[in-house]
């Protein structure tokens, strides 16, 4: 074993580093190879402790999350992969006032550490009677993941309803950035640009009525799983959708905006590469019908642009982020 990742392994704890853990475990889609080291940080004192740990040493370090927004290479991951479970809720700031003897909640800031499973901070929020999040239910994977992304579904961006976030920078400092600071835009934050580490998000949300925007988030599940193939193991969309020229995105604006309605109109649903396919229920997404490779999925992905390159003179960018090495 190389001597820095020696150390690393005495500062993280024997029994706490896996060594070759196979990533395929540990990523929505099932497919990529193995961490040279992999520790689990059950709180943020220990995501910072790792990170800070792999810095001190140069040893590559990559934060996963839920896994569901990445395809990690057949090859896996150099250095240290640092699983995130730090996964604290706090409620601050709660202001309410009667009616009708009830407390009807009007707004409140929610801290989430960067660890919490998205879909439990939606609901919790709900029953909390926070509107806002709703939007995101049933969006896989981690805060943190969703911040660094900016998740969106359909017009909402999950930006739109942060705060602040606190990061851990590069050279192992805590900051933290205003939202105006964190360049939200569709499928982007500034963290794409500065590979800092998410602690926290918070979250500033109004007052609602539970029952109505349970209502809500049941509706935008229900959509997800009427046009999503969440039967089969996926990134959830490969592509990004082509902004308009009125800075639109999504399904539910012209349809030639979706990345989807370019590939079904390219006639590419259903295409095979070894186990990987193009879903026949939602075009932009590739799904592992059993034992796929990430080169396939790659080899796959390329087939998709250059069709759609050639037929309508698009090139598709990539939503899901290529990891490690292929
Ligand atoms: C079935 C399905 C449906 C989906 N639907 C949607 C949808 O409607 N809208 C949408 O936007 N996305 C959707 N996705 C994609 C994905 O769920 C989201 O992008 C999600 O927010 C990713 O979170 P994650 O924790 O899984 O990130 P991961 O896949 O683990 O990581 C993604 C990137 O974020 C980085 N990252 C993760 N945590 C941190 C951190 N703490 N600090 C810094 N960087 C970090 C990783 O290093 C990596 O670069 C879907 C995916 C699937 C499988």
């Amino acid at each position: 074993m190389k001597k820095a990742y020696r150390k690393c392994v005495d500062a993280l704890g024997k029994n706490r580093i896996q060594l070759n853990e196979p990533l395929a475990r540990h990523t929505y889609m099932k497919v990529g190879g193995p961490a040279d080291l992999f520790f689990v940080a059950q709180n943020s004192n220990e995501l910072k402790k790792a990170v800070r740990a792999a810095m001190k040493l140069s040893i590559p370090y990559f934060i996963l999350g839920g896994g569901s927004n990445i395809l990690v290479g057949d090859k896996g991951i150099r250095g240290l992969v640092i699983k995130n479970r730090a996964d604290k809720i706090t409620i601050h700031k709660f202001k309410g006032r009667m009616k009708d003897k009830k407390v009807v909640v009007e707004k409140a800031q929610v801290v989430a550490e960067s660890g919490v499973i998205t879909n439990l901070l939606v609901r919790k929020t709900i029953e909390e009677g926070l509107a806002g999040l709703e939007h995101f239910l049933g969006v896989p994977g981690t805060i943190g993941g969703a911040i660094y992304n900016n998740s969106h579904y359909q017009k909402e961006l999950i930006g739109n309803f942060v705060e602040e976030v606190a990061v851990l920078n590069t050279e192992g400092k805590e900051h933290t950035y205003k939202k105006s600071e964190m360049d939200f835009t569709y499928d982007y934050s500034i963290l794409q640009e500065t590979h800092e580490t998410v602690l926290t998000s918070t979250f500033l949300l109004k007052g609602g009525n539970p029952r109505r925007i349970w209502k809500k988030a049941e509706r935008f599940a229900k959509r997800r799983a009427d046009t999503q193939p969440l039967s089969f193991p996926s990134s959830g969309c490969i592509f990004k959708n082509i902004e308009s020229k009125n800075g639109t995105y999504g399904t539910n604006i012209r349809q030639y905006t979706a990345a989807g309605y370019l590939i079904e109109k390219a006639g590419l649903k259903g295409t095979k590469l070894g186990k990987a396919q193009v879903s026949e229920k939602h075009a932009s997404f590739i799904i592992n019908t059993g034992g796929a490779t990430a080169s396939e999925v790659v080899e796959l992905i390329d087939i998709v642009r250059a069709r759609v390159k050639e037929k309508f003179g698009v090139t598709l960018e990539m939503e899901v982020f290529k990891v490690g090495q292929f």
